[in-house]
């Protein structure tokens, strides 16, 4: 049975990938470009970027921390579209301020969504040229054994009161998920394994409890 990390802290996930950075065995790195492209094979695509990501990351975090997911990005101008396979550690959602019954599946359905990049994450299309605000959409292709949800519970908004500054706020909704069961089948896009489903419950919870003063990451 898999099992769920869910982190409230950002710090945990970063712990996590530090670790697993100091404990790669492979020092040898090489180069490889990433494989993207439209209208691939994907499960292909997908195995060849996993082996690919292990020959430079491989580990056992890697093995039981890391999942993949798939990037479908789209050229607003010229319409291109792409699709790549990008690891990762941690899934950081964020939270809908709208609501007043948050659950973690809302920010799963918002995370699946897709969004349109903003200029300092620009995407560069071949086509046009130039670096552009695509339209990204991200599928869970893979989960893994342990899976680290991170929830921004931090919003910021410009400061009138201050040039280039930015006011925070924390969102100290309540967030519902299950503890026993929480079940990924209609997020996950990849081939499953049944003797291993994407089912998860939860087994630590981080919550952040510094005042925004005294807290410097957080
Ligand atoms: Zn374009």
């Amino acid at each position: 049975m898999n099992r769920i990390l869910v982190s409230f802290f950002s710090s945990l996930c970063i712990s996590v990938h530090t670790l697993s950075n100091g404990f790669e065995f492979n020092q040898n790195k090489p180069y490889i470009e990433d494989i993207e492209g439209f209208g691939m094979d994907c499960d292909a695509a997908a195995m060849s970027s996993w082996q690919n990501y292990l020959k430079r990351h491989d580990s056992f975090f890697v093995d039981h921390f890391h999942g993949m997911q798939k990037s479908y990005l789209m050229c607003p101008h010229c319409g291109k579209q792409s699709i790549k396979f990008d690891v990762y550690s941690s899934l950081s959602l964020t939270l809908d301020n709208s609501q007043h019954h948050n659950t973690l599946f809302n920010s799963l359905d918002k995370f699946t969504q897709g969004e349109e990049l903003d200029e300092a994450n620009g995407w560069y299309c071949s086509k046009c040229q130039k670096h552009v605000c695509a339209i990204k959409k991200i599928q869970l292709w893979t989960t893994p054994d342990i899976l680290t949800l991170h929830l921004k519970r931090f919003t910021f908004k410009p400061n009138v009161a201050k040039k280039n500054g930015l006011l925070r706020s924390k969102i100290q909704d309540v967030i519902n998920f299950p503890i026993d069961r929480l079940d990924l089948h209609k997020y996950v896009f990849g081939p499953k394994d049944e003797s291993a489903p994407p089912v998860y419950k939860v087994c630590s919870c981080l919550n952040p409890l510094l005042s925004f003063q005294r807290s410097r990451h957080h």
